[in-house]
């Protein structure tokens, strides 16, 4: 029997350098993510079975990206298991039992803004033929056509963000995988949220007081948002131990012993191991 769903410990998880590896990886390396991904999905029906579970992909990537991820593992599927996923850094959220959730409005000052970035990076001398567009349905994202941005190619995108004063109008990620273009101003349900909260508007929306324990997993800057979220609630963040040495904004957030998946899983290992004497509200120390 599946615990109330009040009561199912809730994991906020990131994807990318997270849950799975990001860009060119060996085959060999690829496989071993595949068995590790086999282990987490038997180890969310474990915690599912026993109290339910609450599981959010929360991601920077889109939703076609995310549900490609999910449809092999079967993750929404397992008996006891809600799975939504909140992809483009809280921007538009998904639930596969309810359909869209939310999906946030930016400002006609922010599109206008990143069609202008567009057509300068399109032209740029170092950038011009880097890039490509991710497949987002809200805000922008650019992608490397090489495996990762080289630092001469995230140093142009820093300049433009300063010569087009993107800080007006945009929260700017750049990561050697991706530089995301998040806006600071969007219209959601009714209001204006200025500044956006990110990953940490997802926690704020999808976390349930109630909730057995609450935990969030990430790697990067755009998951410090998520961190400060699910601290606030009382909840617990851990960093994966291939996250860079330094997360500015991270400081105080727990390391997993644990790679990619392999680290997810030992914070799950963590939430059975815990069992039922689980009180407080943080989750799955991976001891
Ligand atoms: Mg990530």
């Amino acid at each position: 029997m599946s615990a109330p769903a009040s009561t199912a410990p809730t994991v906020f998880l990131d994807l990318n350098q997270t849950l799975v590896r990001t860009g060119q990886v060996a085959l060999e390396e690829r496989l071993r993510e595949q068995r590790e991904l086999e282990e987490l999905r038997e180890l969310c029906a474990q915690i599912a079975g026993r109290w339910g579970l609450r599981l959010v992909f929360l991601t920077g990537n889109s939703f076609e990206y995310s549900r490609r991820i999910e449809e092999p593992l079967g993750l929404k599927n397992l008996e006891g298991l809600r799975l939504t996923v909140v992809s483009e850094n809280g921007l538009l959220g998904r639930d596969f039992r309810q359909g869209d959730l939310w999906r946030a409005r930016p400002t006609r000052g922010y599109r206008e803004l990143v069609d202008e970035l567009a057509e300068r990076v399109f032209a740029h001398p170092t950038l011009a033929g880097r890039s490509y567009t991710q497949g987002n349905e809200v805000r922008v994202t650019f992608k490397p056509v090489a495996n990762a941005f080289a630092e001469e190619e995230l140093a142009a995108f820093v300049e433009l963000r300063v010569s087009l004063g993107l800080a007006e109008q945009a929260v700017v990620y750049t990561h050697r995988f991706y530089v995301d273009v998040d806006p600071l101003e969007v219209e959601l349900d009714g209001e204006r949220h200025r500044p956006f909260a990110g990953k940490g508007y997802a926690v704020r929306r999808l976390a349930d007081p109630a909730a057995r324990c609450l935990a969030a997993i990430g790697d990067s800057a755009s998951d410090v948002p998520m961190f400060e979220a699910v601290r606030a609630l009382g909840g617990t963040s851990y960093l994966v131990e291939n996250a860079p040495p330094e997360v500015p904004g991270a400081e105080s957030v727990t390391r997993i012993p644990g790679r990619f998946t392999a680290g997810v899983n030992r914070v799950l290992r963590g939430l059975l191991a815990e069992g039922s004497s689980i009180q407080d509200p943080g989750c799955g120390s991976p001891g």
